[in-house]
Order: C-alpha cells, then sequence, then structure tokens
C-alpha cells in the first residue's frame, strides 16, 4: 500500500542545508499499523508529511497503491490525499469557530456529499465516537480527550485508507491517551491501516511493528504481531 524507497529530503535555509531524510526505505501493507520512534529532529514529522501528500521528497519514489506519487504537483497530491488519507495531529488542530459536529462534516463538504447524507454520517460517527452529546459545542468547551475524538471523527469521515497520527497522545493524560489508542486500534481492526509517530513506548506496542529512525535513518525494524 505504502512503498517508500531511498527517500531523501532536504531543507535550505539561510545557508545551511539539512539533509532530514537520508535515503529512507519503509513498506506498509494494507491493514498494518506501524510505530514510527526516534528522537526529536530525527526526520518523523518529515516522513509522515510525504507519506501524507502534503509535501514531495527531492530523490527517491514513493508508491501509494502501486501508483508512483513522488513527483505529483500539488493539485494532483490534494486529490489523491483526500480520496486515501486522514491526520490525526498531537494539538488536535480543530477549528476553534466551528463546532464538533461542523469540524467532523468539513472532509464531507470538501469531497461534494450532500447535505442529508452528510448529517447521517456525522451523527452515526460521533454517536460511535461517544461525543454526540457534544455535538454543538466548540472545541474550547470540551476535554483534551474530547478533543482528539472529535480530530479522530474528522481524519475518518471520509473512510480513508491510511490514517497518519503525528504524537496522538502527546497532549493527552493516560486515561484519555489509552482511550485514544483503544480507538485507533479498532479502527485498525476494521481495516485502516495506521501510521503513527510516537515518543511513547507504551503507545508503540499497540502497534504491529516499531520502526527506530535516528538521523534521517531507519536503525531497526522490530515486528510485535502479525
Ligand atoms: P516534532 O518534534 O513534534 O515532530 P518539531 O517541533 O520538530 O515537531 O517540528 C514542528 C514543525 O516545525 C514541523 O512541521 C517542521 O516541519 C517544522 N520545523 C522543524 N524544524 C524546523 C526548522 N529548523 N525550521 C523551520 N521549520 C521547522
Ligand atoms: P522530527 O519530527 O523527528 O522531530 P522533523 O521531520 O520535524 O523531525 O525534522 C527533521 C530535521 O529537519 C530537523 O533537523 C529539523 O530541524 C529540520 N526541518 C524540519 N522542517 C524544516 C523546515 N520546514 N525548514 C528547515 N528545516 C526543517
Amino acid at each position: 500500500m505504502v512503498e517508500i524507497s531511498n527517500i531523501e529530503k532536504f531543507y535550505k535555509t539561510d545557508d545551511i542545508q539539512t539533509l532530514a531524510l537520508n535515503k529512507f526505505s519503509m513498506k506498509v501493507k494494507e491493514g498494518e499499523f506501524v510505530a514510527i520512534m526516534g528522537p526529536s529532529g530525527c526526520g518523523k514529522t518529515t516522513l509522515l508529511n510525504i507519506i501524507g501528500l502534503v509535501d514531495n521528497a527531492d530523490a527517491g519514489s514513493y508508491l501509494l497503491n502501486g501508483k508512483e506519487v513522488s513527483h505529483l504537483n500539488e493539485r494532483k497530491r490534494s486529490k489523491f490525499r483526500k480520496q486515501n488519507i486522514g491526520f490525526v495531529f498531537q494539538s488536535f488542530n480543530l477549528i476553534d469557530n466551528r463546532t464538533v459536529f461542523e469540524n467532523v462534516e468539513l472532509p464531507l463538504i470538501y469531497n461534494n456529499v450532500k447535505k442529508s447524507e452528510r448529517k447521517e454520517k456525522v451523527e452515526s460517527l460521533l454517536k460511535k465516537m461517544q461525543i454526540m452529546h457534544r455535538r454543538n459545542h466548540y472545541p474550547h468547551q470540551l476535554s483534551g480527550g474530547q478533543q482528539q475524538r472529535v480530530a479522530i471523527a474528522r481524519a475518518v469521515v471520509n473512510n480513508p485508507k491510511i490514517i497518519l497520527a503525528d504524537e496522538p497522545t502527546g497532549n493527552l493524560d493516560s486515561t484519555n491517551g489509552n482511550e485514544v489508542m483503544d480507538l485507533l486500534s479498532d479502527l485498525n481492526d476494521n481495516g485502516t491501516t495506521i501510521i503513527m509517530v510516537t515518543h511513547s513506548e507504551h503507545d508503540a506496542k499497540y502497534s504491529h511493528r516499531i520502526i527506530r529512525m535516528l538521523d534521517g535513518q531507519k536503525v531497526s525494524e522490530n515486528m510485535l504481531k502479525i
């Protein structure tokens, strides 16, 4: 499903050039749950941005569902992104002046889903996430755990094949963090592929495989479950 080979990514600021990814390769099969770990600055976010088609690599190949996507322009990347990928962030990234319902509805509006169908989809998902009673509340009126549940609902409302999660429990206490990890595991059990960046060994144990990075390279890969 995701097959990355010898990816390189450079950043240039003033006269300093950083090699954020250095001939990085990885494969993720459909239905897998992979955790990516490594110290701050090792290239995890850069990698997720490339997998998520937010950014292009400077060299190497990226096959998404068998199609080479490493050189697509922004318009095509955006189309692929909407069809295939849902994002979950450490800081939730909900829109402050929209309600819970409206936040989750937004990706459906972008995908031209009609109003009655939007209502049905959003409400059934909010029920499943046990957040329906908060449908008319704004993000600042919710706890961190509730905000992340809304953010996950928003990430999955279009039924993406892949969820990319960047430290999804980083701003949560352990109770809320475990709830969020259980939710991601449920989605994975139902067939969604998950690639998650985490600093938490505890959270990484929910995955099938841990990839460890250092200085833009892969240093190890551990299979936990098949
Ligand atoms: P994390 O360690 O949680 O992955 P960082 O704090 O390293 O996040 O990066 C947060 C964001 O800031 C990223 O989107 C990254 O692209 C950007 N960023 C990181 N380092 C730099 C830098 N030296 N110059 C400009 N932007 C950066
Ligand atoms: P991580 O997510 O593991 O913390 P990042 O992918 O954010 O790592 O960053 C990898 C390296 O690239 C770091 O040295 C960071 O400072 C640099 N970097 C990331 N984003 C940018 C950017 N937009 N501009 C310049 N340097 C960046």
